[in-house]
């Protein structure tokens, strides 16, 4: 048996659709309440004078069509004399349908407490069985009053699409007393028609009850109370020593305690808090989300889900094309002078098809050059050069992108898709309104709701606090979207004091006070480590600033000390190593440090096994479940979406992959991660939390579960 959650309709759509009767005397309430739900195979009602009447019952039970009747009676005389005449008016049915007899074994007309007691035992295992199959309807025409009061209170249990009855004339007019079969299968007259009217009683959801352990018992499922099912003959069912219907009612009794015995055993066993409302969703649900593993199916919803981001290099959200358009806008505002002095500096490069030296960043467009000049340069090769070209020397000569650091180009290999983006073109005001549309884009797409974006003010103007003041201008929170800022400090960089006082000017300034958030270090780990900076870091401890270091990324757990320790880090960048030092991982899970993990950059700069990529093989297991299931907080991100050509959703996906599944229960929690680890203060962090709590619950509690038998 697999269980699923519903993600679109269609799933639905594939459950046959199930129309459950008690049957009585008179099996002529049979056709009446069939037609009433699926004229195309009887169109008993055709000359009815009011069919909205039959719409809408279909509109409420969302049932246009029945694929299988199942029929519930005694073994009396006369139900049997009925079931001959359904079984001949089944095969008169324009389009077929399953008829299965469920028969009460030696139960006669009813009257008895035995048989009553085994009638409603019969009931009750039909209803919890058609509902595990497929979508059920009830029908309460039929059979004595006791079976059809039985049959309400099993579709109020285990849940109906709609429960209904037939409302005729007593005494009934003697022409729909007809016993021809033949006479069912074709349209009333009027007269006969507009005496016969359906009744809508409502539509039940399965009780919360059935879904939890009790009495160390497991949830009600209808392995545990046999029944069997033939569509060829009449299924005779005798009672045995177990009692679904007893088991139900004491349930029911200890209702209140059911329920929070199951909230008690979640808070056991789970060591992430997840979205406080979605601890109210019925345990079935809750049981699905924790037992379904996220994959590919999933991924509509992971999109619908607001998400936050943490860790997203500003450099690296442009893609090939979208760096082409930044190109594009900073050429055409340079003079036809600039034009061609840029264009003769690239003059080397414009060979078509030629493989670039591998040092040609450095060559031409040099880190030591003023940012607008920068910018100029990479417009001219970003227009000029062929686009296949620059896919060439800017993504192909860097494939396959695994491990990359463990390969003779190193770190660079994995920085190279971006060399023409980030401070390459940020230094020129028109590559601005460009780049700010990537990153709204990309935010839409993504369904991104809090982004924490990350770079070097420093790195793309003389004077970056007005830099950053620009660009903030630009890029407006919305009621939807919030964006904050973390200044980047490059582990290359020479002059880091000042860097450092210039965003320490930054934090000051009151016109960026809800935008800059923090502080982060960057670049290749081999280059420094953290320790030889924290004489530096001083300005920004004694601001109490929040810091994340990038730290861990292939580099031992010793970096990730440091970075606790001697650069006191709120979060680490990536921390892949963590686990190697148990005595540092147990202190970051009481800390509450948070790792900001980036699946496809991982496997891109450090390596690690994807099923789905035969070039991983020889690399290790990913460690986000091991971390998480140790307790350890972490958050899902992209590093640099365009260089990686990935997006935060693919990444959700992927972290499950490379993990060997994570379930969608433990998926919403690591997305709330991303919310409670955002360096927004936090009576600020409390209300989106709250906001989007309950936006996750509507979408969570939308997504219908049903389960099916394969
Ligand atoms: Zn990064």
């Amino acid at each position: 048996m697999k269980q699923n959650i519903n993600i679109n309709t269609d799933d639905k759509k594939n459950s046959p659709s199930i129309l459950v009767a008690t049957l009585g005397a008179t099996w002529q309430v049979i056709p009446e309440i069939f037609a009433a739900l699926d004229p195309d195979k009887c169109n008993l009602y055709k000359e009815h004078d009011t069919p909205e009447c039959f719409h809408n019952i279909q509109q409420l039970s969302d049932t246009y069509s029945i694929d299988e009747l199942w029929i519930i009676t005694s073994q009396s005389k006369n139900t049997q004399k009925g079931i001959e005449q359904i079984q001949l008016w089944c095969s008169g049915l324009k389009k077929p349908v399953s008829l299965r007899v469920l028969i009460a074994a030696e139960t006669d007309q009813v009257t008895s407490a035995k048989e009553l007691d085994h009638i409603r035992e019969l009931i009750f295992r039909s209803v919890l069985k058609a509902t595990e199959i497929g979508n059920v309807i009830c029908s309460l025409a039929g059979g004595r009053k006791t079976m059809s009061a039985d049959l309400q209170r099993a579709a109020s249990i285990f849940g109906t699409q709609g429960l209904l009855h037939i409302v005729a004339p007593e005494p009934l007019p003697d022409s729909l007393k007809c016993n021809d079969y033949i006479f069912w299968n074709r349209p009333l007259t009027p007269e006969d028609a507009k005496l016969l009217l359906p009744a809508w009683i409502g539509r039940y959801n399965r009780r919360e009850i059935l879904d939890t352990y009790w009495n160390n018992l497991p949830p009600i499922h209808s392995k545990r109370f046999p029944l069997s099912l033939s569509n060829t003959e009449l299924n005779y069912f005798h009672t045995d020593s177990i009692s679904l219907v007893d088991e139900v009612s004491e349930r029911e009794r200890d209702a209140q305690k059911l329920l929070g015995n199951y909230l008690a055993f979640l808070a056991e066993s789970e060591r992430h808090e997840n979205w406080r409302h979605l601890y109210r969703l019925p345990p079935r649900l809750i049981e699905d989300l924790r037992t379904t593993s996220l994959d590919e199916r999933f991924k509509p919803l992971i999109q619908a889900i607001p998400k936050a981001e943490l860790h997203c290099h500003l450099g690296g959200i442009p893609d090939l094309d979208t760096q082409i358009k930044i190109g594009h806008a900073i050429w055409k505002g340079m003079t036809k002078q600039e034009q061609s002095y840029a264009l003769e500096t690239i003059y080397p490069l414009m060979q078509k098809k030629s493989i670039w030296d591998w040092n040609w960043p450095s060559t031409y467009i040099p880190r030591n050059l003023a940012p607008i000049d920068r910018s100029k340069i990479s417009a001219a090769l970003l227009v000029n050069v062929d686009r296949s070209d620059l896919e060439l020397n800017l993504f192909d000569v860097t494939q396959p992108r695994v491990g990359l650091i463990h390969q003779t180009k190193g770190f660079s290999a994995y920085e190279r898709p971006g060399e023409l983006t980030g401070s390459a073109v940020l230094g020129h005001p028109l590559a601005i309104p460009c780049y700010i549309q990537a990153i709204n884009d990309y935010v839409d797409n993504e369904n991104i709701a809090y982004l924490e974006l990350r770079g070097s003010p420093h790195k793309y103007s003389n004077a970056p606090i007005g830099w950053l003041k620009a660009f903030r201008d630009q890029l407006k929170d919305s009621d939807t979207r919030m964006f904050r800022f973390i200044w980047i400090l490059d582990r290359r960089a020479s002059n880091t004091k000042e860097i450092i006082n210039e965003a320490m000017s930054a934090f000051a300034d009151e016109a960026l006070r809800n935008f800059i958030v923090g502080f982060d270090l960057a670049g290749d780990e081999s280059q420094s480590s953290p320790h030889e900076l924290a004489s530096a870091f001083l300005p920004i401890f004694e601001a109490c600033i929040p810091v994340t270091i990038h730290a861990g990324e292939g580099q031992t757990p010793e970096n990730i000390w440091q970075a606790a320790y001697n650069l006191n880090a709120d979060r680490i960048g990536h921390g892949l190593t963590l686990a190697e030092k148990p005595s540092l991982l147990t202190r970051f899970r009481n800390k509450g440090i948070c790792l900001e993990l980036c699946p496809t950059s991982n496997i891109e700069v450090i390596g690690f096994y994807d099923p789905l990529n035969s070039n991983t093989s020889s690399y290790s297991k990913y460690p986000l479940k091991s971390l998480w299931d140790q307790g350890i907080s972490l958050t899902i991100n992209t590093d640099n979406p365009g260089i990686s050509n990935s997006g935060l959703s693919d990444e959700y996906l992927l972290a499950s992959r490379l993990s060997g599944g994570i379930s969608l229960w433990d998926t919403l929690a690591i997305i709330k991660q991303g919310y409670v680890h955002s360096m927004i203060d936090t009576a600020l962090r409390e209300v989106v939390l709250k906001r989007y709590d309950k936006e996750i619950f509507d979408i969570i509690s939308n997504y219908k579960t049903t389960r099916k038998f394969e």
